[in-house]
C-alpha cells in the first residue's frame, strides 16, 4: 500500500475467529477503496466471510 489513500482497506485481515489471514475476495477497484465501499474477505484457514467498509464509519454519516 503506497498510503495515499487513507480509506483503503488491507488486502489481508486476520481472521477473528481462528487467527488466521482473510484475503480480499475481489482485488480493490481502479483509484482504490473508497469511504462506503463494502470489502469482502475469506478467511484462507475456517474459510469464513468478513465484510469490512471503506474510511471512517462516523464520517459517513455526514454527507
Ligand atoms: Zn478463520
Amino acid at each position: 500500500m503506497d498510503g495515499d489513500n487513507p480509506d483503503a482497506l488491507p488486502a489481508t485481515i486476520v481472521c477473528v475467529d481462528c487467527g488466521g489471514t482473510c484475503h480480499r475476495v475481489l482485488p480493490p477497484m481502479e483509484g482504490g477503496d473508497r469511504p462506503g465501499d463494502v470489502v469482502a474477505y475469506r478467511c484462507e484457514d475456517c474459510l469464513d466471510r468478513w465484510d469490512l467498509i471503506a474510511g471512517d464509519p462516523d464520517e459517513l454519516d455526514d454527507p
